[in-house]
């Protein structure tokens, strides 16, 4: 269930109208004045491909879906390394350099809720 920015939910919104999709969102508060949400996903993504394994919105996707498997604490400013990701629990830590498109969008994160001074 990735944490999202207001304008990742309106472009999901968006999206999933346009497939005839229902998303549901939960505010979960303000981070540095930023509004933060909770995408609940119940079971697969709908924008996940079952049969080619793909997400089918990659280009537009929340930089919680970019970043992943790696996971940002709002509160502590620690980041770790999920182990819902199949890959993790097969190849075990790894240094955050080894995950550098994922870096790259943790920084995005990072920027917007202003936790870097
Ligand atoms: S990466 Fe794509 S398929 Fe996976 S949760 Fe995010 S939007 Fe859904």
């Amino acid at each position: 269930m990735p944490t999202i920015f207001h304008e990742e939910m309106v472009r999901l919104k968006e999206e999933a109208e346009r497939r005839g999709l229902k998303l549901s969102f939960k505010r979960l508060g303000e981070v540095n004045g930023v509004e933060i949400y909770r995408w609940i996903i119940d079971g697969w993504c709908p924008f996940f491909d079952r049969k080619s394994r793909k997400c089918t919105i990659h280009e537009k996707k929340p930089l919680a879906c970019k970043m992943f498997p790696l996971v940002l604490d709002v509160k502590t400013g620690n980041v770790f390394l999920s182990e819902n990701c199949l890959w993790v629990r097969q190849n075990g830590p790894r240094p955050l350099d080894d995950f550098p498109a994922e870096k790259k969008a943790l920084m995005k994160v990072v920027v917007r809720l202003r936790l870097v001074p």
